[in-house]
């Protein structure tokens, strides 16, 4: 089992598509009665229980997670020095990387840090020079001896040409990443669509680039024999490579990646912090094999993709931020993208029959904070 171990709900950005978002969304249509908005703003239970509880699944893997988790840098040790986890692995904005010792920092199976694109879009969403700070960290890092995945992980809106910004990422001569995700910033705020150009964007830009993207990527396994591991379109060609009939929840919420507050209780996912009717139990008498499972219902059960696509977020399906409108237009950008990773499937299958690339070219390991759907 995977889970998000949420270490603070305090971050040191103020990024648009979060902070803003937020605060434009002050009247989240939640009340009180269904969200604790008082949760601890830090860890406030005994590791010890923690450790109790991971020890209760040998193949438990833990992801630090926030807020940015390391504002919380002495629980990350702790944990770390005492919990038996199988694989560590955290997600962070990477501001606070440099001040982790290394013996830590290089025992991260993987780490997933927010990197939006280039410097210009990078900054434009996040703040000025913060893109410099996190490229120098990860070089720093990269010195001082970590070898695990490091992950590239976008948040994608109006400002970003997909094409344009994943080329980007794996093209420079900064930091070439070879992992890249990105996740729709989509359906997950109450206000935002009316004042948003989503539907524009989407249909102009972000659809048309995912096309091309998904040429580009197969062009590349042509001439250098290279699977790039875009996240999106490798998580997709898995399953129909490997014939895989029905793909769950493909981030695993609710039913095979979970979420621990800050006060221990454990919920599907980490965007489903304090709401109460969605607790699944509390790690001080759970049993990590045996949490309640919750599963996304319509209108993605009744989907025609839904086998391939799993249903996008539970988060989105159980609070339906968005108007059924406005999230058709998502739905339209996850149909795009298994099409356009379908339509190139027939090339990766001659590139697999000649021996140029292989099958396990394609894996991953499933569940570690890329949610494939964006
Ligand atoms: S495409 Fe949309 S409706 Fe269909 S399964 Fe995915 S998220 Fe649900
Ligand atoms: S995709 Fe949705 S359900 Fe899955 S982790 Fe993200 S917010 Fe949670």
């Amino acid at each position: 089992m995977f889970f998000h171990v949420i270490l603070t709900t305090q971050c040191n950005l103020k990024c648009e598509y979060c902070y803003s978002e937020a605060l434009d969304d002050m009247d989240s249509g939640f009340s009180e009665s269904q969200v604790d908005y008082s949760l601890p703003t830090k860890i406030n239970y005994d590791t010890d229980a923690l450790a109790r509880f991971c020890e209760a699944d040998p193949d438990c893997v833990l992801t630090f997670y926030g807020g940015e988790p390391l504002f919380c840098m002495d629980e990350i040790k702790q944990i770390m020095d005492n919990v038996k986890a199988k694989h560590f692995m955290i997600q962070t904005n990477g501001l606070l990387l440099d001040r982790l010792e290394s013996k830590y920092v290089n025992r991260f199976h993987t780490i997933l840090v927010s990197v939006d694109g280039d410097e210009e879009l990078t900054d434009c969403y996040r703040g000025k020079g913060i893109f410099k700070k996190v490229i120098d960290n990860l070089k720093l890092i990269r010195r001082n001896g970590f070898e695990g995945e490091l992950i590239a992980r976008m948040t994608v809106m109006e400002q970003t040409d997909i094409y344009k910004q994943v080329k980007w990422l794996v093209n420079n001569n900064e930091f070439p990443f070879t992992s890249v995700h990105w996740q729709l910033n989509a359906g997950f705020w109450k206000n935002d669509f009316v004042r948003r150009d989503f539907k524009r964007w989407s249909q102009e830009s972000y659809n048309p680039g995912i096309i091309k993207l998904a040429r580009f990527w197969v062009d590349k396994m042509e001439k250098e024999g290279k699977v790039l591991k875009f996240y999106p379109l490798l998580g997709v060609a898995n399953s129909l490579l490997s014939g895989e009939e029905k793909s769950l929840l493909r981030c695993g919420g609710g039913w095979t990646n979970y979420a621990i507050q800050t006060d221990g209780y454990i919920v599907p996912c980490p965007t489903m912090w304090g709401m109460k009717n969605h607790y699944l139990g509390h790690i001080q008498d759970a049993n990590p094999l045996k949490l309640p499972k919750v599963f996304v219902t319509k209108p993605c059960t009744k989907c025609k993709v839904f086998n391939i696509c799993g249903g996008r977020c539970l988060y989105a399906n159980v609070t339906q931020r968005w108007s059924p409108e406005a999230y058709s237009l998502v739905c339209t950008t996850v149909k795009n993208l298994i099409k356009s990773v379908e339509d190139g499937l027939p090339r990766i299958r001659r590139l697999i029959g000649k021996g140029r690339i292989s099958l396990e070219d394609f894996d991953y390991m499933k569940y570690n904070g890329c949610e494939i759907i964006p």
